[in-house]
């Protein structure tokens, strides 16, 4: 079953997200519009699902399970404001091809699915939300990754500067490129960002990310994110 969130306009972040809005309309831009250019649309990708859960807490909390719930955020507060969207999944099932037998063959199946998505989404802005994992539980801190597609590192360090100022200010890690491993980041040919929005394996990012508050705010300052970053082609 898909969740739905209702964003009420007095909800603070929603009203957050709207003086932000109002706020970069009110800027003098001197970016200039490109006349040819499609309406960009908001392609949130909750990394994992079905049979990939992805990293796993100790507590037993997934990672599918958090991305997705950040993400359903993200495309309701997006919606709310009439910004276009596409989301690679809605919910935890994914309909696999009956060839795909085996669970590597099944994340391979999706993944094709996802590029396939994104790539005939024309103004697509491809924003793929994962948690991160590691043995020792001292790393903790938000970081956006980007592709190589123009814009990508744009749009990832006004969201890491965005998320460190607002969620993490002693976080230090910076926005760097994908590794050439993330199947989806490297074959898609929009602007593409994946942002770790904590580890699962730091006991202070997963008492935060098993919050709605911590989740809804993930969802405005990645939305506010992705404003500031096409301001310059709304029209
Ligand atoms: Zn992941």
């Amino acid at each position: 079953m898909r969740k739905v969130f209702h964003i009420k306009w007095w909800h603070p972040l929603a009203a957050a997200v709207l003086l932000a809005v109002l706020a970069l309309w009110a800027q003098d831009d001197a970016r200039e519009t490109e006349a040819a250019a499609p309406q960009p649309v908001l392609v949130i990708d909750a990394g994992h699902g079905g049979a990939d859960g992805g990293a796993v807490a100790a507590d037993g909390t997934t990672e599918s399970g958090v991305n997705l719930d950040i993400a359903l955020r993200l495309e309701a507060l997006a919606r709310f404001w009439g910004i276009q969207t596409v989301m690679t999944r809605d919910s935890e099932d994914i309909a696999y091809p009956d060839s795909a037998a085996s669970i590597a063959a099944k994340k391979v199946a999706d993944q094709h699915a996802r590029v396939g998505l994104v790539n005939n989404t024309p103004g697509a802005v491809l924003l793929s939300i994962h948690q991160n994992k590691y043995p020792a539980a001292s790393p903790h801190g938000i970081q956006v990754f980007y592709g190589k597609v123009s814009g990508g590192q744009e749009l990832a360090e006004m969201a890491q500067g965005n998320l460190t100022a607002l969620l993490c200010p002693d976080n230090r890690r910076l926005a760097a490129p994908i590794g050439q491993d993330i199947y989806l980041m490297k074959n898609v040919n929009c602007p593409a960002v994946l942002v770790e929005c904590g580890f699962l394996s730091n006991p202070g990012d997963l008492a935060n990310l098993k919050t709605d508050t911590y989740r809804m705010k993930l969802a405005a300052v990645l939305l506010g994110s992705y404003l500031q970053y096409t301001r310059g082609t709304i029209t």
